[in-house]
């Protein structure tokens, strides 16, 4: 039987090494953690800023799917159906036609 040479070991010895390892990966652990979390938080701003720019500025409710033409502007379906030979609601330009935007 080998199993006896651990007794060899200090044992005491192991345990501060071990504890100095543990440390260290959890020092290594909280600091990875730390990374992901700016990181997921930066996505999530992302996230935010598209979605936002993307979303209808006059219902706020469904996605920008329509630009006008002359100006460019852009609102929702639901929105741009009442807009059509009307003054653009952001720059007062009336809108001549509308054309779907992707
Ligand atoms: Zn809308
Ligand atoms: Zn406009």
């Amino acid at each position: 039987m080998q199993a006896m040479q651990t007794n060899s070991v200090n044992p005491e010895l192991l345990q501060g090494e071990l504890q100095g390892l543990m440390r260290n990966l959890i020092d290594l652990v909280s600091r990875q953690t730390a990374q992901l979390q700016v990181r997921n938080e930066e996505l999530l701003a992302q996230t935010r800023m598209l979605r936002e720019e993307q979303l209808c500025k006059i219902c706020c409710e469904y996605p920008v799917a329509r630009s006008f033409n002359p100006c460019g502007h852009g609102t929702c379906v639901k929105c741009s159906s009442k807009l059509h030979k009307k003054p653009c609601p952001f720059c007062r330009t009336e809108v001549d036609s509308i054309i779907p935007r992707f």
